[in-house]
Parts: structure tokens; C-alpha cells; sequence
């Protein structure tokens, strides 16, 4: 092609996109239409159906079939951006609603006291719906779904660690086949991290994805694991070895339930709230120190929402950015290995801060975590936890990467050697 030629060609382009960018706009504006009278008259705004004909008939006005499959992916997407804007434009602020958009797909966080009670307005129970709860969590809340839905039924799993395994995973799967769901069925987790977990990742492969809903039921995963779509079983020891990132279709976070949850566990979850607040938010963490926890509850679960959102929206896969979630993990999960559940993973991330934070740091640090109920140190076999280190097989290569806070509110992320990281901890732990 002549330089001229080429010219003409981008020109000619330019003319295209931006006739493109009006049409655009102008879609955008009816779907704003339809989306309002959608609201107005109680209809949901997913309508695969229509979606469908919308495709196909778009498809076979293209004669090219090589085009044709580009204007399928084309047309695809910008239905899903039209229906991501419909949600957000119905989306009231009655209730306290964070909007997480990322590629895997885009959901609503309504925080809201009796939430669970509304399930059905946020989430489309119309169907066949598969509760998961675990033995340890109060059967009201699992009922109080099954109430709200066409066809349900409730699966209880052995509360604790063992049940994210292969076994109960795929007895979560006959359960699904033995109720038999389709396709257009769905699944809620009525629970904490553990009952999230593995029934994301149950609802991520079958039939190669079914909706999934979360009404996370302790302060861990309503401030962290219930959104971000990360699901997984262990095996072999090995902690979330098996999985996928399933993002949910719509989650409730419901501060009223954690009213029947231990205060040990609450502590927990705040170990993961006061992490967020040191790499990303400095006034939340003002506000933990110096409120009441019990009684700011729901600010500080917005506000931990808020910041892993942003973080899950900018790196959904854990490329870059999401590396800061795991501040203080590093040494928290050789702890929790070595200790072998005797603490809580909230109470190792706690002690594992303290190995990665600065001096003027911890020193506010300590009587935060004292106010939460978190150690601050560790009297137990550190080599031993140095070996788990060493020897996690999930890590690759020599070298680690750490997240160190130098200032609150701040972070750097830094590629450590294994060894290096060790003799830090083993001289942060004499301190
Ligand atoms: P959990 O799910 O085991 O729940 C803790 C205990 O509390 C259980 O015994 C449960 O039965 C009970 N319980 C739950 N809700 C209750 C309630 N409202 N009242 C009374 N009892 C209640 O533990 P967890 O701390 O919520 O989650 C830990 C899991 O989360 C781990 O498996 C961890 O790997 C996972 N996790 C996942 C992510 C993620 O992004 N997916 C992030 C962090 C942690």
C-alpha cells in the first residue's frame, strides 16, 4: 500500500469511528431508555433470550463468515457494556450499593442490614436454586434464602478447612445433577470463606459455569473473599491449589449476621481490614484506631469493599496490583502452615504485618492489633515456619515477592530473595 493510499485509508477510518462514537452514544441512550422503564415495571435487566436474537440476526445481515465471527464478539461486547450501564443507572442509592466492574463480569455489593431477608430483589431466585451452607453457620439464614426462591434446596457441608477439598467439591456437583440443573440455574453461598470458596468454584465448572450469588456470613469474607471472584479447593495440603477466577453475579453483605459470629472470628476478619487500610487507606485506618470497631462496623466493611474493588477492577488476575492483598501473607501462611490450625489465617496475617512493616508503623500497628484482639508476635517454632517458606510449592523460583509498609496508607512491592526474606523475619521476630 502507497503511503497516500494508507492515509486515505486512516482517514476514512477516522470518518468510520466516529460515526461509530455517535451511534454509540446513541445506543447507550436507548438502552438508558429501556433500562428505566425495565425498573419502573419490575423487569430484570439480563434478558439472555433477546440477547440471543439481537446476535444472530446482526450475524446474518454479514455475508463474510470470517466477519461474521468478529461482529458476533463485537456485538457481544458492547451488549454486555450496554447491560453494565443499564445496572448502574437502576442501581438506587437506597440501599449502600458498590458496583464492581471487571472483564470476568460486573456485579452489585448491596451492604445492607437484613439484606439476606431481600435476596430475592437482588438476585434472580426465580429458578432453580442450589443453597451451600456449612454446619457452623445458624440454618435461619440458609431458610430465610430457600423462602425467597421458586425451587430451592439447601446443602449443608462439614463447617472447617476440610471441606474445600476434591470430595465435597464434587459431591457439591452430583447434589447440582441430582437437582437437576440446567444451565440457567444457580447457586448461593450462604456462609464465610470456606462455604464461598468452594461453592464458587462448584458453580465455576458446572456445566461449564452456572450464576453464582454470595451472601458471605462472617467478617473475613464480607470485607475480602466474597468479592474478587477468586474459588478454590486445596489438595494435598496445598491451600487453593484447584481453582478459578468466577466473579459472582451479585453479592449482599449483611452486617446483621454477624451478630451470631464468635468474636475470635471477628478479630479475624479485622486483621484483613486493618491490612487494606495500611497499603491503601490511611483514614480508615485513623478510624479503626480510633473508634469503636463493633459500632463503625459497616464503615469499616464499605470502606475495606471499596478498596479491594478498586484493586480487583484494576488487576483482576493478580498480574500486578493484587499482590498488595496479600501484605503480610508471606509469613502469615508459613505461620498457619506450621501451626496447622491452631490460629486463625486473620491472626497469622496479623503477626505476618508485623515482619514487613517499618518502625513508626508498628508502633501505631501494635495497639491497633491490641484493640482487635490480634497478636502482635509470635512464640512459636519460627524455623519451622522458615521451612514452609522455603519450601511453599506454589512459589516460582528463588525469589518472592513482598509487599513492605514504609508509611501508612502506602506500599512497595519488592522481589525478594527467599533467604533474604527469612533473616528479615528472624530478626523482626527477636524485636
Ligand atoms: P469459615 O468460612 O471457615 O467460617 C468460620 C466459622 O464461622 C465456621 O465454623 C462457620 O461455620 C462459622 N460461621 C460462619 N458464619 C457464621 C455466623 N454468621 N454466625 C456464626 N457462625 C458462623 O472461615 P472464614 O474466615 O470466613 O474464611 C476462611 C476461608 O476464606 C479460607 O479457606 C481462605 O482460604 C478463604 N479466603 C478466600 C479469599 C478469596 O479471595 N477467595 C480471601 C481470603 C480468604
Amino acid at each position: 500500500m502507497a503511503n497516500d493510499s494508507l492515509e486515505k485509508a486512516r482517514k476514512e477510518i477516522n470518518e468510520i469511528d466516529k460515526e461509530m462514537a455517535e451511534l454509540f452514544v446513541r445506543r447507550m441512550h436507548v438502552a438508558e431508555a429501556v433500562a428505566e422503564y425495565k425498573a419502573s415495571h419490575g423487569l430484570p435487566i439480563l434478558d439472555s433470550e433477546r440477547e440471543k436474537q439481537v446476535i444472530e440476526r446482526g450475524a446474518k445481515s454479514i455475508q463474510d463468515k470470517e466477519l461474521r465471527l468478529y461482529y458476533t464478539r463485537f456485538i457481544k461486547e458492547c451488549m454486555a457494556l450496554s447491560r453494565d450501564y443499564q445496572e448502574e443507572m437502576t442501581t438506587t442509592d437506597e440501599n449502600n450499593v458498590i458496583r464492581l466492574c471487571t472483564d470476568g463480569g460486573s456485579y452489585n455489593i448491596t451492604v445492607l442490614r437484613g439484606g439476606i431477608y431481600r435476596a430475592g430483589e437482588f438476585f434472580n431466585l426465580n429458578r432453580r436454586v442450589l443453597i451451600v451452607t456449612d454446619s457452623g453457620v445458624p440454618k435461619e439464614y440458609a431458610e430465610s434464602v430457600r423462602s425467597q426462591c421458586k425451587e430451592a434446596k439447601i446443602v449443608t457441608v462439614k463447617e472447617g478447612e476440610e471441606s474445600k477439598s476434591i470430595e465435597v467439591f464434587g459431591s457439591l456437583l452430583s447434589e447440582m445433577l441430582d437437582f437437576g440443573m440446567t444451565r440457567s440455574d444457580c447457586v448461593v453461598a450462604v456462609g464465610g470463606g470456606v462455604v464461598g470458596d468452594l461453592s464458587g468454584f462448584a458453580a465455576s465448572s458446572y456445566m461449564r459455569g452456572v450464576d453464582f450469588y454470595n451472601i458471605p456470613t462472617t467478617l473475613l469474607s464480607q470485607v475480602d473473599s466474597s468479592i474478587g471472584g477468586k474459588t478454590a479447593v486445596n489438595l494435598s495440603g496445598v491451600k487453593n491449589i484447584v481453582g478459578a477466577f468466577y466473579q459472582p453475579r451479585g453479592v449482599i453483605i449483611d452486617t446483621d449476621l454477624l451478630s451470631t459470629l464468635p468474636k475470635r472470628h471477628i478479630a479475624n476478619g479485622m486483621a484483613e481490614a486493618i491490612k487494606m487500610s495500611l497499603t491503601s487507606d490511611g483514614e480508615l485506618f485513623n478510624l479503626i484506631e480510633n473508634c469503636d470497631i463493633e459500632d463503625n462496623i459497616d464503615e469499616i466493611i464499605t470502606r475495606s469493599l471499596m478498596i479491594k474493588k478498586a484493586v480487583v477492577e484494576a488487576d483482576e488476575r493478580e498480574g500486578g496490583v493484587r499482590k498488595i492483598l496479600n501484605f503480610g501473607h508471606t509469613l502469615g501462611h508459613g505461620i498457619e502452615a506450621a501451626e496447622m490450625g491452631s490460629l486463625y489465617h486473620g491472626e497469622c496475617v496479623a503477626i505476618g504485618m508485623m515482619a514487613v512493616c517499618s518502625k513508626e508503623v508498628k508502633e501505631r500497628l501494635i495497639p491497633v492489633l491490641k484493640k482487635a484482639s490480634l497478636p502482635h508476635s509470635y512464640d512459636g517454632d519460627i524455623e519451622a515456619t522458615l521451612e514452609y517458606i522455603s519450601h511453599d510449592k506454589k512459589r516460582d523460583g528463588e525469589k518472592i515477592s513482598v509487599v513492605f509498609v514504609d508509611e501508612i496508607g502506602s506500599y512497595r512491592i519488592e522481589k525478594t530473595d527467599v533467604e533474604d526474606f527469612c533473616a528479615r523475619v528472624r530478626e523482626e521476630m527477636k524485636k
